[in-house]
């Protein structure tokens, strides 16, 4: 259980994520989680800095689709105006949201990755179907109740479990 929940790499935020390295991995498609991995929880606004992240992940070859459990209003809007598929209700950690987004990029779990700030739902979600998952640290502390519920659970994980001191790793580490 616990080797489902450990990320592949542990970073600060998806700035920090190396696309170039992604690909010599193997690395083609990306499923973007959005709220707290992107921008504040529902915030509206892509920021210039996320819209610049997609141009140079589509220049470095990989295709993204932003994932969410948040509903189709509050993502659609989003993944339009950064020219990413989209999977809204995705039911994250359930499989299925996954093998779609996979369809929908045509890469397979071998050519996919996933970036996203929980470990019980983006993370777990990826490692049960077999893709390279990248945790990233949350961008905001306002959250959805449930969220801050499952943030506690995940602090305990971090701290005691899987990521030694908690902290997020350089690239060279993960
Ligand atoms: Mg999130």
């Amino acid at each position: 259980m616990y080797t489902l929940l450990r990320p592949h790499l542990y970073v600060s935020s998806v700035f920090d994520i190396d696309f170039a390295r992604l690909y010599r991995r193997g690395i083609r498609g990306l499923v973007v989680d959005l709220d707290n991995t992107l921008v504040p929880w529902n915030q509206r606004e892509v920021t210039p800095a996320v819209a610049a992240w997609f141009r140079r992940a589509r220049a470095a070859g990989l295709t993204c689709c932003i994932v969410s459990n948040n509903h189709d209003e509050r993502v659609r809007g989003f993944a339009e105006s950064v020219g990413a598929a989209r999977i809204a209700r995705a039911g994250k950690p359930r499989r299925r949201a996954f093998s779609r987004a996979m369809a929908a990029m045509q890469t397979h779990a071998g050519s996919t990755a996933v970036i996203g700030d929980q470990v019980f739902t983006d993370i777990l979600g990826g490692n049960r179907l077999g893709l390279f998952t990248i945790l990233v640290q949350p961008v905001a502390e306002h959250e959805f109740w449930g969220t801050r519920l499952l943030r506690r659970l995940e602090a305990l994980v971090r701290r005691r479990l899987i990521l030694g001191g908690g902290t997020p790793q350089s690239w060279g580490e993960g």
